[in-house]
């Protein structure tokens, strides 16, 4: 039995109210982005209602309000992330930003003609182009971690690929395209042995489980908003706080500074030298609400009622003629990854559709691990906290009678 009243859940959400082509909307693209509760689209509307304000610079009442709202935002990270400091902790727009902001800031900075940066094959592409412009500017290399044919990670191919030459691992604690759940920790600590920072992807894991950074160890650690039921735009950049404070900032301008003279700036310590000009204060707000949201119910409570869902819906596409699952390592997140015999991804996608059922059909942003499977795109239906055996039922059916 599910840990919590999923019904009662649903009716925090506005949008799962809906209805597509006359059917009830069914929300399975959670890994594309996640639907937003009613406590964050409140919480959102009462910042532009009563506090509304730029932050950190005037000495007035609305300014006090917008800037305890945002710092209370980035405690709620931090306790939320386990940091152990909110300098910790910086505001960027998306795991994008956050990706690239290493990559321009610390890369760029420390990085020499020659180093090596390892990446995995499950990589979702925000986590390989920045380090590919990188690698060509700088002469770097960049190195696969090859996976399975279930796939995840194999330890002992990283292994091998590891060498003083390494400089940073970069992987995803969870695959967007599969839902392999990585053995993180394991990979953080081996690439700290080999003298290497480590960058661990969050974008996928934050929604579906509990995060330690610090168990975790990772030199930094990221995230998006809209993928944990808050809004677009805002996302998180983790990063151990002596780090970020030896490592110049990317970009320049109000708010990071301490001290400008014509001749020279000096910068704030982190959080604020990363985060230049007017930040997105509301989202941020958001974000807390989002997390607090989340807390409420207990990120270890949402991770077993999901499991279940995918223990559900694994075994329920299993029966259905002509279907092949993609990733079908031992240890996933909600994410299902599959084809269908005699099917185009997209035609797949359409018939869902015209039953009122979201998932994503494409390549997810993540075309090597595709190719991996010698695929170009796969029809991905990802589970949330509020999803039910009913919606997995109704996808489920519409798909035996697709082969009818
Ligand atoms: N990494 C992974 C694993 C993702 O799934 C995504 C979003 N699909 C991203 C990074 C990029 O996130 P965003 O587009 O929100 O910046």
């Amino acid at each position: 039995t599910a840990p919590f009243d999923v019904n009662i859940i649903r009716r925090d959400f506005p949008i799962l109210g809906e209805t597509v082509n006359r059917k009830p909307l069914v929300w399975l693209d959670n890994a594309a982005t996640t639907q937003k509760p009613r406590q964050v689209i409140d919480r959102i509307s009462y910042f532009y209602e009563h506090e509304n304000s730029n932050i950190h610079r005037a000495a007035h009442e609305l300014a006090a309000r917008a800037t305890d709202a945002y710092e209370g935002a980035r405690k709620k990270v931090q306790q939320f992330l386990n940091a152990s400091s909110t300098n910790e902790i910086i505001f960027v727009r998306g795991a994008t930003e956050a990706i690239n902001l290493v990559a321009k800031s610390w890369g760029e900075q420390n990085l020499q003609p020659g180093d090596e940066i390892i990446v995995s094959h499950l990589e979702h592409h925000a986590n390989i182009v920045p380090w590919q412009q990188l690698a060509g500017k700088k002469n770097l290399k960049i190195k696969v971690i090859p996976v399975d044919d279930d796939g995840q990670i194999i330890i002992d191919e990283y292994i091998k690929l590891l060498g003083p030459k390494t400089k940073l691992v970069a992987f995803t604690q969870v695959s967007n395209a599969l839902g392999t759940v990585t053995p993180a920790a394991q990979i953080v600590k081996l690439g700290h042995l080999a003298g290497a920072k480590v960058l661990v992807d969050g974008a996928q894991s934050v929604s579906h489980m509990p995060v330690d950074v610090q168990a975790l160890d990772a030199d930094w650690f990221v995230f998006s908003g809209h993928k944990v039921f808050a809004p677009t735009g805002i996302g998180v950049l983790y990063g151990k706080e002596d780090l970020l404070n030896e490592t110049q900032p990317w970009q320049g301008g109000g708010n990071m500074i301490v001290d400008v003279t014509f001749e020279q700036t000096k910068y704030h310590n982190a959080p604020g030298r990363f985060e230049a000009g007017t930040g997105n204060i509301a989202d941020a707000v958001g974000l807390g609400a989002a997390i607090d949201y989340v807390t409420r119910i207990g990120m270890p409570a949402i991770s077993q009622y999901e499991h279940y869902l995918l223990v559900y819906a694994t075994e329920l596409l299993k029966e259905v003629k002509g279907l092949q699952l993609i990733g079908t390592a031992p240890d996933k997140a909600s994410v299902l990854s599959f084809v269908l015999d005699g099917y185009k991804t997209e035609e797949v996608g359409a018939e869902l559709n015209k039953q009122g059922i979201a998932v994503r059909s494409g390549h997810h942003c993540a075309q090597p691990i595709l190719r991996r499977f010698g695929l170009e795109s796969t029809v991905r239906p990802s589970l949330a906290f509020y999803n039910t055996c009913a919606e997995v039922d109704l996808l489920v059916d519409t798909l035996h009678r697709l082969k009818k």
